[in-house]
């Protein structure tokens, strides 16, 4: 596994690889590494010549009062796990070099980016768009892989991607969970052990709203009563938005329908999760 720090000599790697690679699949991280994101990276190496990773901290996507300075770093073990997975080239910028003194381009995605974590976290999606382009471009990417468990981020992602040309395909893979059915994530880490056990309030509340979907509830606010009262029962609160939308546009529902998924996030004590189902699959 190559390793490069400096946007020009990635760049310059990956033409280089390019020039003999039929396709180059990208996994673009924040770090601190779980197999959440190593099965993206197993999804990347099943389909690419050429696997590539990226770790970087993007100060862009965070809002002056979250944790961008407490963000969990893991370099060493990140390198490790990578390396095991046969990730070829791993690119690790500083933020000084990724966005070097003067740089004021901002990416932005219109009505997708708007509801959920658009609504709570201001200017979120606008980094998120910002680093993925340019990451996409630096990786000469054919192919991306997002996570299931940051939905909205997938469907903006696929948007923007698209709308600015960009050849590459976006892949989505599945939400990989804890045995108790949390999602993995960095941040869980923040949780200690009492919350740690409440956590699963989320992955009960979302498969219990989709159990009265199955069973023949259609009315939003039915649903949303249920999940909100098991987020409760575990300790949630605030609970920033518990919705049913439409898994595509991600438009409000005024009935729920298959093609539709429930989202949410919520704050237990200080640390916010959040988590989506598809009301379709069991
Ligand atoms: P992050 O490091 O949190 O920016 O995540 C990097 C990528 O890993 C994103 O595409 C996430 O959606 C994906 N990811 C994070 N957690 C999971 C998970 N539990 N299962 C699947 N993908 C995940």
């Amino acid at each position: 596994m190559i390793e490069l720090a400096q946007p020009k000599e990635f760049q310059d790697a990956m033409r280089a690889l390019k020039s003999h690679a039929r396709t180059i699949g990208f996994v673009p991280t924040m770090g601190c590494l779980h197999e959440g994101h190593l099965s993206l990276v197993h999804l990347a190496r099943q389909k690419c010549d050429v696997v590539v990773a990226s770790i970087f901290v993007n100060p862009l996507q965070f809002a002056p009062n979250e944790d961008l300075g407490k963000y969990p770093r893991t370099l060493e073990q990140d390198r490790a796990a990578l390396q095991a997975a046969g990730v070829d080239a791993l690119f690790v910028p500083s933020t000084e070099t990724f966005y070097v003194s003067g740089f004021e381009t901002r990416v932005n995605v219109g009505t997708l980016a708007e509801p959920l974590c658009g609504r709570f976290r201001p200017g979120h999606f606008e980094g998120v768009c910002t680093v993925v382009t340019k990451l996409c471009h630096l990786a000469c990417a054919d192919d991306l892989w997002l996570g299931e468990k940051d939905y909205q981020q997938y469907r903006v992602l696929q948007r923007c991607l698209s709308d600015l040309s960009f050849p590459l395909e976006v892949h989505m893979g599945p939400t990989v969970r804890e045995a108790d059915g949390l999602a993995m994530s960095s941040r869980n880490r923040y949780l200690n052990a009492a919350e740690r056990e409440k956590a699963v309030g989320v992955i009960r509340a979302l498969r219990a709203m989709r159990e009265k979907f199955q069973r023949g509830d259609t009315r939003p606010e039915v649903l949303v009563t249920e999940g909100r009262k098991i987020l409760e029962e575990h300790g949630f609160g605030p609970i920033q938005y518990l919705e049913i939308r439409d898994s595509k546009t991600l438009s409000a529902s005024t009935q729920a329908a298959v093609t539709d998924r429930i989202f949410v996030a919520a704050y237990l004590g200080k640390v916010r999760l959040i988590d989506n189902l598809p009301l379709s699959s069991s």
